[in-house]
């Protein structure tokens, strides 16, 4: 860790941890936090010395904007610990840069880059008990940033918050995806804020979700909010296709998520000599391949759940079901990115970082 901002960076230790009280073999997704959390705030155009602090609950005005404008970023990311108890993150620096991409466009002030990585160190060190070892589990990461200044005006906050919480965390989702490509509502649209990591993004996807969940699927298929003919993410997920021994991903674009994991993804398929396609495809191509017995495999990836597999999807009334492979592309692509990120392997692409 560089001294720029981490000398200045104080700390005030909880008096009695809970660490004790929770149960490292049963660990939900997100729903157990940390002793600490670091918080840096932003006033008269500047960011303050990061600090940590017992977590927490926060107090702020009925007025703050983000209740009333919704100027909130945040990114997610995982810490793991290694047989030696070493820490290790996966590509933090694009998480830190993707937070100022999400920022930017919200009208929010960038965060400097040794705020977000020397904060970040100094609160996986003091948490570092709480990363978990059990099998898939890690620490997952919330840094987020938000409106905290006040007003009824319809203009951008003057005083903002960045705060990181710490998870420890069991794996995702269990069990394959049934998913419904949608045909009416959008997550997105061209010159909107999908490529942002926005909180609204995730607001606006909860209601079509839901309708999807009541029909018996358990995620939807962002379809582009033009046509609904091709195919962009699986619910907060990116999505790949595999038709034969290709895999296929949607572009990024101002409608889709730059997913760390799935850039991750097709490095390492195409270094596997997989055959990787980056380009549109329609839900026609898919619902060809089906019929025709070339559509292999469909599977969502994104930090959570590293990659999950889809069993099969509903479009327009009818349901469309992938065939149970032996060897799938999904599982041996999760084995290597996990490998990667869990220091079980060589990292020939520079991706882990040392805490
Ligand atoms: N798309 C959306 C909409 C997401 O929220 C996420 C999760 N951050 C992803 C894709 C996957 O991104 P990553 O691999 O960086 O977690």
């Amino acid at each position: 860790m560089s001294l720029e901002v981490s000398q200045k960076i104080t700390i005030q230790k909880v008096k009695n941890s809970k660490i004790n009280q929770v149960d490292f073999n049963n660990l939900p997704f997100g729903q157990v936090y940390t002793d600490h959390m670091l918080v840096c705030d932003f006033e008269n155009g500047k960011w303050s010395s990061p600090k940590i602090v017992p977590y927490g609950a926060i107090s702020l005005d009925p007025s703050a904007k983000i209740f009333h404008y919704g100027q909130s970023v945040f990114e997610g990311m995982k810490a793991y610990k290694d047989a030696q108890d070493d820490i290790w993150l996966f590509r933090p620096f694009d998480n830190q840069k993707r937070l100022n991409i999400s920022s930017k466009r919200l009208a929010m002030p960038e965060l400097p880059e040794a705020y977000f990585m020397e904060g970040l160190e100094a609160l996986l060190l003091l948490e570092k008990d709480w990363i978990p070892t059990t099998k898939d589990s890690s620490l997952y990461i919330r840094p987020f940033i938000f409106a905290s200044g006040n007003g009824f005006h319809a203009s951008p906050s003057d005083k903002y918050k960045f705060i990181i919480a710490c998870s420890p965390s069991g794996p995702y989702f269990g069990g394959k995806l049934k998913v419904l490509i949608e045909q009416h509502y959008s997550r997105s649209a061209n010159g909107g804020v999908g490529f942002a990591k926005a909180g609204g993004n995730y607001a606006g996807q909860f209601y079509p979700t839901n309708l999807a969940i009541q029909k018996g699927y358990q995620q939807v298929i962002w379809t582009d909010d033009t046509t609904h003919e091709y195919i962009e993410e699986a619910g907060a997920m990116n999505i790949f296709i595999r038709i034969n021994d290709t895999l296929i991903t949607a572009p990024t674009s101002d409608r889709i998520l730059d997913g760390i994991t799935r850039k991750s993804i097709i490095e390492i398929a195409k270094d596997q000599g997989i055959a990787v396609e980056v380009r549109n495809i329609s839900v026609h191509e898919i619902i060809e391949a089906s019929d025709n017995g070339s559509l292999k495999e469909m599977f969502g990836a994104g930090t959570a759940a590293v990659i999950s597999p889809i069993s099969g999807f509903g479009y327009q009334e009818k349901d469309y079901v992938l065939p149970e492979l032996d060897n799938t592309f999904a599982a041996t692509l999760k084995k290597q990115i996990t490998d990667i990120q869990y220091n079980r392997s060589a990292d020939k692409f520079g991706w882990r970082y040392s805490v």
